[in-house]
């Protein structure tokens, strides 16, 4: 973090000709140019997740030459992610390493003017002022629509412009929001039936764990998604121009189509923040593999003592200073200093329970 002068001289200056070199090819596109790619240095965002979608648009943005960025990641690298998640490399998951700190250190060497902040943890409504604040468009890398909906309530509520995408198998989708202008992703995906029921919908609905996704779909979908944010933060967006765009890269099927605003939306239309408002979920089942997440509310765990009492009762333990890997046959378990814990093997949140309370406590 550099300090509140410095910080001041670096963004009160004017680009020299390093910067003007480095960006030649994007100034010299015309709706940018030289001050369009300022105001991009100017600029903060914040990517939720960092898989697939968040990999690639943090690539991407860092690239562009924004200013700051935050990645928000509650995950760690595996060996499955590095056929899609193109920030990571090999030597990231045999170290076991934390997206968001991974990403944090490839961001960095791709652009050292870049400020990257990457935060390993999970956004729930308790932090999502801390995560999401500051920043002039939030950017969807996420996998859940509980966290996409706690996006879109804070979004809303803040009136701050954020940009949906979702990808699973050759397909995938991206939206453009403007809160109170067009449409939000309650207006598009809430149609007034009870939240069980929609949750049970999307609870059948094909995943990357049950279908399977391809890079080159999280690719195009990422360059449209990025592309968004930087119209967004040029100022050049139209809300009356916002669309959802649907493309498939195995069927080159493209769709794009005007979403109209609800009147009686529960987010944009009644103010009725339920996510946000909400109580963060203690658990849930992740995308992407066979396991459960626990989440316990800020409590803070000692991993070198934890260690150490797990070592001596005989269990296989790996740690880093991020997180703790204990292996349970068939399970494994995965602890984060913030309490949160990833349990792989199974998708039962009550054997998920009763792991972590047999190995990390009640
Ligand atoms: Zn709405």
């Amino acid at each position: 973090m550099l300090s509140g002068s410095a910080e001041e001289s670096r963004y009160h200056s004017r680009m020299d000709a390093r910067l003007l070199e480095r960006y030649s090819r994007q100034i010299l596109f015309a709706p940018i140019g030289e001050e369009g790619q300022e105001r991009l240095r100017r600029s903060s965002v914040t990517v939720v997740g960092c898989g697939a979608l968040g990999s690639a648009l943090a690539g991407l943005l860092v690239r562009a030459g924004i200013g700051r960025l935050r990645i928000v990641d509650r995950d760690f690298v595996e060996p499955s992610n590095l056929q899609r998640q193109t920030l990571f490399e090999e030597a990231d998951a045999q170290e076991l390493l934390p997206k968001a700190v991974a990403a944090e250190r490839h961001l960095r060497c791709i652009n050292s003017d870049a400020e990257v902040q990457g935060i390993v943890g999970d956004l729930t409504p308790a932090n999502a002022e801390e995560l999401l604040g500051g920043s002039a468009v939030l950017l969807d890398g996420t996998d859940n629509f509980e966290t996409r909906f706690l996006i879109n309530d804070y979004a809303v509520k803040k009136s701050v412009p954020w940009v949906y995408a979702a990808v699973v198998s050759s397909h995938g989708l991206t939206m453009p929001i403007h809160p109170s202008e067009s449409a939000c992703l309650a207006c598009l995906a809430e149609d007034g039936e009870p939240e069980e029921d929609r949750s049970a919908t999307r609870a059948n609905e094909p995943t990357c764990d049950t279908v399977g996704v391809l890079g080159t779909a999280a690719g195009v979908i990422a360059s449209l998604e990025a592309t968004s944010a930087i119209k967004i933060l040029l100022g050049k967006s139209e809300a009356r121009d916002a669309r959802l765009t649907a493309f498939d890269v195995w069927t080159g099927r493209f769709q794009s189509l005007q979403i109209p605003r609800r009147e009686d939306c529960r987010a944009c239309g009644q103010r009725q923040f339920s996510y946000l408002e909400g109580e963060a979920q203690p658990r849930l089942t992740m995308c992407g593999r066979d396991s459960v997440q626990i989440h316990e509310r800020r409590r803070h765990l000692d991993l070198t003592a934890l260690g150490r009492n797990l070592a001596a009762s005989g269990s296989q333990v790996r740690q880093n200073d991020f997180l703790l890997r204990l292996q349970v046959p068939p399970y494994e378990l995965t602890v984060f200093s913030d309490g949160r814990a990833i349990i792989k093997g199974t998708r039962d949140p009550s054997v998920a329970r009763s792991i972590y309370a047999r190995y990390v406590g009640a």
